[in-house]
């Protein structure tokens, strides 16, 4: 992290409990903020309201309490922010950046061609930028309500990540607005860090084919870019991506079998070279040994069954 006085974060979403490649990641969120003296703050992004599930966010933060990572100020939550992200909206829309999309999933799926970074299924084949205004008022007509995508201009962005090294992709014409009228994560993700004053985003590498589209949202809306660090992956015994599926995953789940939390705490660690199998470390004592220059740079894998 550069300068004293930066911020980093961590933002789970409140669909389901976090398992322990989650909680990984927000060990190492809070070990790179708070070994550089910065500020940790946690938000939860709950605009997904399909998604969000009762009591979850409570569970979330008492994991996260239960670790001994803590947190500065009170915890923000994007569906109480919606008005800044409608104010990036307007400056976008303002700018010309921005078209109605009228598609559907399946038609953008149907249209999608050979993948290349983010999966074909999500790139979008710009199929409504150059509507007629004829065209656009029988879409409209149809009554299906459109979603808000930027034009790109197939702008190819690089960034230097903390641990990935370089990183470039080209930058589809992706959704800014969804056709139910809310906000997508991509753009509540750049305003939030952005009036946060988030200076380095540290998040799972899932995340990484993410990033060139929110540094273009970040150069369209004048805003100063954070750096980037996104760290490896727990996966589970069949190497996807840890789940609830692969068995006893959570702290809730661990407790069940006699597991306390600075047990699952000193497994984290150990998977992260900072201590020694078996050992109990607490979250202060990690500060101590951390440095990002000496993280492992590959996924490791949790088997819930051992
Ligand atoms: N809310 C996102 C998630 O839980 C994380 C977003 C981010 O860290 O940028 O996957």
């Amino acid at each position: 992290m550069t300068g004293a006085n930066n911020t980093g974060r961590f933002a789970p979403s409140p669909t389901g409990p976090l398992h322990l490649g989650n909680l990984r990641t927000a060990l190492l969120a809070w070990l790179f903020a708070r070994s550089a003296g910065a500020h940790f703050l946690v938000r939860v992004e709950d605009l997904d309201r399909s998604r969000v599930r009762p009591g979850i966010e409570e569970a979330q933060l008492a994991d996260l309490r239960a670790l001994g990572l803590d947190w500065d100020g009170p915890v923000v939550r994007q569906s109480e922010r919606l008005n800044l992200y409608e104010e990036a909206i307007f400056r976008l829309k303002t700018g010309g950046y921005l078209y109605p999309c009228y598609c559907t999933r399946a038609e953008i799926r149907a249209a999608a061609s050979a993948p290349h970074g983010i999966s074909a299924a999500d790139r979008y084949p710009g199929t409504c930028r150059h509507l007629t205004a004829r065209e656009r008022s029988e879409k409209e007509a149809s009554g299906r309500p459109p979603a808000l995508r930027v034009r790109s201009e197939k702008a190819r962005i690089a960034f230097e990540d903390r641990l990935l090294g370089r990183h470039e992709d080209e930058v589809d014409d992706f959704v800014v607005r969804r056709n139910d009228g809310s906000p997508a994560y991509q753009l509540a993700v750049v305003v939030d860090d952005a009036a946060q004053g988030v200076g380095e985003v540290v998040r799972g590498d899932d995340l990484a084919d993410s990033t060139p589209r929110q540094l273009l949202l970040y150069r369209l809306l004048g805003l100063p870019e954070p750096g980037y660090a996104h760290v490896p992956l727990v996966l589970g015994p069949d190497g996807s991506r840890l789940a609830k599926r692969h068995g006893a995953v959570t702290l809730a789940d661990r407790a069940g079998r006699g597991e306390g939390p600075l047990r699952l705490l000193g497994w984290m660690a150990a998977s992260l070279g900072l201590a020694e199998p078996g050992e109990d470390p607490t979250s202060r004592d990690l500060l101590d040994r951390f440095h990002p220059d000496h993280l492992p740079r590959g996924p490791t894998v949790y088997a819930p069954e051992e």
